[in-house]
């Protein structure tokens, strides 16, 4: 049925609602597509889920198409299958809990994979069922801590999620290939310029994750790729290479000096250059330095835990990759009474004599790649004023292991092939992650094999933002005067402008409008009598159905107006072609 702007539930309005920043934001509420009922909880105008379920048809096409199962779970669910892999505690503030009449603890599903795993388990019992995907596209919660643009990061949105069971890790691989492609081909239909990244394959080691970012300025992923090789990667997944060992037998040992008010980098380094120049003249640089950077983790369970980064002291500690190389803990500041507790933390001044879990501090000690073996470091020496010049990582000191955190800059070495990375931003809009068998483990999913053997079964999981899709396409396809769709998922397929009050112009767009019908041509129909042509026109480019066909003044002469929403371009048809034209026009003919 085409939509009639005489009676369609719908307000569009003139000014960019206050709370509104991006652009997608801004214009969906302004062209009526959605409302906001409270942070991040958004409510779909018949604009707006006419897009919504265009998405889903896309996605669940594709998910068909590689032979994955739709089902549907609850949103509403047991905390049991959450405590038995830790995610009931993991999840901390994000999740939504309830507690029922008879007070069992309840959770707003923030994503499904214990409930596949125990509906396979459920149903499944032998290596011949398998491989297996099953998906389902559905209503998620997450309590974010910072809702953002509209539909973007949303506390409640619709997510496609799918899961794979296989029998081994070459039945993975496939698994993760097959929904790799159905991804390629379901943003490429969706009308997205994207890039496929690298990304955090998490606690299980090894095993592959790619993201699928939408091209965004204001897109809240950093992701950095090579100028020379195909490498990209979300900047939390990238991989510095770690130097070869270098000879340091030439190093004189270690020598602490009085380096009096220099609790900074920067004072340290002017100093240094005033009271130790080099013998080769080469002047002291913050990258001579290394920095030792105190946090306070805080673990699912409630336990603080202090960690020591040490990084060179020209690079500052990025809190998205610190974040994601210490999930599921959270990072929180080191404060003063942190000092304070331990004595021995000369504020300013600590370097590796006191840090490690062996040494006086008890605090685990990561260091940067780049900490490697045999380099040179000038650092705090553990007492006020002090600093320790020639320290060499590997003869004087070392870790308790390596870390990622520390910003990754442009021009940084690629890991892949060492020429210099750029980095740009985007929108997450898929995840594909070769989970492994985590959830197997925990739940207990195990089929028999040929042999009779009880085996794990080994799982992917896949999601892909179906909400964000609508905002995210919004993000990257509109003007100064609205949105412009592309025409997989426009709200219409022609938007139908019947200006003038004259009968016959209303009455000669109904019998066009109801022969675009007859086409499977889907229609949004702009019979309204009270507004102005200018009204229409405006409402047309801020709703931004593709085609635009007026109908008015040229009806006396035997034509309509056709419009390109996106290209602007115009030309007027013979009444007597119309509707082949706009067939032709859009795809249909
Ligand atoms: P992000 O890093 O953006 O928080 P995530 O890594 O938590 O996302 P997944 O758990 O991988 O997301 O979820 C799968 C997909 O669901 C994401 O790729 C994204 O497109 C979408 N998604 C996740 N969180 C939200 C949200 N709050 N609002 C809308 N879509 C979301
Ligand atoms: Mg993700």
């Amino acid at each position: 049925m085409a939509m009639r702007m005489s009676s369609l539930f719908l307000r569009t309005l003139r000014e960019n609602p206050a709370d509104a920043e991006v652009p997608s934001h801004q214009l969906l509420v302004r062209a009526g597509y959605i409302r906001r009922v409270s942070p991040g909880i958004y409510t779909w105008l018949p604009l707006g889920l006419k897009v919504l379920r265009k998405v889903e048809r896309i996605v669940r096409e594709e998910m068909d198409a590689i032979g994955a199962q739709e089902l549907l779970f609850p949103a509403l669910l047991p905390r049991e299958p959450y405590e038995a892999t830790g995610r009931w505690d993991e999840y901390g503030d994000n999740v939504f809990r309830l507690i029922d009449r008879k007070g069992a603890d309840h959770l707003l599903g923030p994503t499904h994979e214990e409930m596949f795993t125990l509906a396979v388990k459920d149903l499944y019992s032998s290596y011949k069922d398998l491989p297996l995907s099953i998906y389902q596209i559905q209503t998620k919660y997450r309590d974010e801590a910072r809702p953002r643009a509209g539909l973007l990061r949303g506390r409640e949105f619709v997510m496609k999620d799918s899961y794979s069971f296989d029998l081994d890790e070459a039945g993975l691989d496939k698994s993760y290939e097959l929904h790799r492609e159905a991804y390629v081909r379901m943003f490429d239909r969706l009308g997205f310029h994207y890039v496929i990244v690298q990304a955090m394959a998490g606690a299980m080691g090894g095993s592959k994750s790619e993201e699928f970012l939408a091209t965004a300025e204001n897109g809240e992923d950093t992701y950095v790729r090579c100028t020379n090789c195909g490498y990209a990667a979300n900047v939390e997944a990238v991989r510095v290479p770690v130097p070869d060992a270098v000879d340091a037998t030439h190093v004189p040992a270690a020598h602490v000096e009085d380096t009096p008010d220099t609790p900074t980098i920067d004072t340290l380094v002017d100093h240094l250059n005033e009271a130790f120049p080099r013998d080769d003249g080469r002047p002291w640089t913050a990258a001579d330095t290394l920095k030792n950077v105190l946090v306070m983790l805080v673990h699912p369970d409630g336990t603080r835990e202090p960690l020591a980064v040490g990084l060179p002291g020209d690079r500052e500690v990025d809190e998205k990759r610190l974040g994601a190389q210490v999930e599921p803990a959270a990072v929180e500041a080191f404060d003063e009474r942190d000092f304070a507790a331990r004595a021995v933390l000369a504020k300013g001044y600590i370097g590796p004599g006191v840090l490690g879990a062996e040494r006086p501090s008890g605090i685990r000690y990561l260091l940067d790649p780049r900490v490697s073996e045999g380099t040179v470091w000038v650092t705090g020496a553990d007492e006020p004023g002090h600093h320790v010049l020639d320290l060499v990582a590997g003869r004087d000191f070392t870790g308790d292991g390596t870390i990622e955190a520390a910003e990754v800059r442009d021009g940084d070495a690629c890991p892949s092939c060492g020429h210099g990375l750029e980095s740009a931003r985007g929108i997450e809009m898929g995840h594909i992650f070769q989970l492994g068998t985590k959830y197997a483990e925990a739940l207990d999913l195990k089929v028999l094999d040929e042999f009779g053997r009880l085996r794990t079964v080994i799982m992917g999981s896949y999601g892909v933002g179906v909400s964000r899709a609508v905002a995210c396409v919004a993000e990257g396809n509109h003007d100064e005067l609205g949105l412009v769709w592309p025409r997989a998922i426009a709200p219409a397929d022609v938007h139908v402008v019947a200006t003038g009050k004259d009968e016959s112009v209303l009455a000669y767009a109904e019998e066009l409008t109801r022969a675009l019908e007859g086409q499977g041509v889907d229609v949004l129909l702009d019979d309204r009598r009270q507004a102005s042509p200018g009204v229409k026109f405006k409402d047309a480019e801020l709703i931004g159905v593709p085609t635009i066909v007026v109908v008015g003044r040229g009806l006396a002469d035997g034509t309509v107006e056709l419009k390109d929403r996106r290209s602007g371009e115009r030309r007027e048809v013979a009444v007597a072609s119309a509707v082949p034209e706009i067939l032709a026009e859009v795809g249909r003919a």
